[in-house]
């Protein structure tokens, strides 16, 4: 994938200038100049996006009496968060996006969800799983089997798959209504991904299929810690943003698997967050049966199935589908 060997991706990322990394975080340290940005937010007009505020009308909405302490705040913002128009001020994207940040995450308060079942079957071992919130992170667990993988400081027992869900995506939703949210957002994170675009930073993404080498196939196995032996790593190579997902998961979005249900009948898309649809794709995923061919290198096939059909797909090494066969 693109590598470039004279620079970190960090260095590229920031051209090799630390000071504009650096400045970011010195204009937001200070209050005044946060609560320029949100009032800039509010003024915004999502119909009419070019109409500036004027520096009088910014001013009374911050509620500085200042002037000269609020222009020099107001300076420190111009030019990478901030746009000076004929009309006044607006909100440059870097500043849209941390105001979104703001609003998503830290402005609500965390809510919380403790361990609550969902009529969602287990896909190893066909029991009761559960939903739980922590960290901004929605945990599909199951309740009577070691899942997916082995829990740790970081993950709860029975863990079967996660997704971010920031707090502002609870709402009114019930438990299971969130978790077909955080899969949904799940499928569309991965899909950019898949595509070699960071859903977080738009830079490139690394694609990686790991398998392991001494797989025990009964339960979460002591050398990988995972239930199945194959697992694709997408990363991004700037931001370290990554998603983990299975083989048999990700074939879902390639074209022949789409054309295969398709000329059946069978419906693989879904609307986003209803419960009913995700759930019947999430069944698709877990009834694809994955199988390591090779470990070095690795592939891995997946065998879809439909009525007595069936549809081999290869995934090398970089997760690219190199071979599909139908039987
Ligand atoms: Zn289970
Ligand atoms: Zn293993
Ligand atoms: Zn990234």
């Amino acid at each position: 994938m693109s590598e470039n060997p004279a620079a970190s991706p960090l260095e590229a990322a920031v051209g090799g200038d630390m000071e504009r990394a650096t400045d970011a975080f010195a204009v937001l340290s200070n209050e005044t100049r946060l609560a320029i940005l949100l009032a800039l937010w509010d003024a915004h007009d999502s119909v009419n996006p070019e109409d500036g505020i004027s520096f009088s009308d910014l001013r009374e909405r911050v509620g500085t009496t200042d002037s000269g302490q609020f222009n020099y705040h107001l300076e420190q913002l111009v030019g990478q968060f901030v746009r000076k128009v004929d009309d006044g001020y607006l909100l440059r994207r870097a500043g849209q996006k941390l105001v979104r940040t703001v609003i998503a995450g830290a402005g609500i308060e965390e809510p919380t969800l403790e361990r609550t079942p969902i009529d969602v079957p287990c896909p190893y071992c066909g029991g009761q799983t559960a939903v739980l919130y922590d960290d901004e992170w929605l945990y599909h667990v199951c309740t009577e089997c070691e899942g997916g993988f082995a829990g740790t400081n970081e993950q709860p027992d029975g863990y079967l798959s996660g997704a971010a869900l920031d707090p502002a995506g609870f709402g009114d939703r019930s438990p299971e209504e969130l978790w077909a949210a955080a899969l949904s957002r799940g499928y569309q994170d991965m899909k950019t991904m898949l595509e070699g675009v960071c859903n977080e930073c738009s830079g490139p993404v690394n694609l990686r299929l790991k398998v392991c080498e001494d797989h025990d196939e009964d339960g979460v196995c002591e050398t990988c810690g995972r239930t199945p032996a194959a697992l694709v790593i997408l990363g991004c190579t700037v931001c370290k943003n990554y998603h983990a997902s299975s083989p048999r998961s990700l074939v879902l979005h390639h074209p022949a698997v789409v054309a295969f249900y398709y000329e059946r009948g069978v419906e693989v898309g879904y609307s986003h967050g209803e419960f009913e649809q995700i759930r019947r794709r999430d069944r698709l995923a877990t009834r694809n049966e994955q199988r390591v061919v090779s470990a070095d290198p690795p592939r891995v096939e997946v065998t879809v199935r439909h009525e007595g059909d069936e549809l081999r797909v290869t995934m090398d090494e970089d997760a690219e589908v190199v071979a599909v066969e139908e039987h």
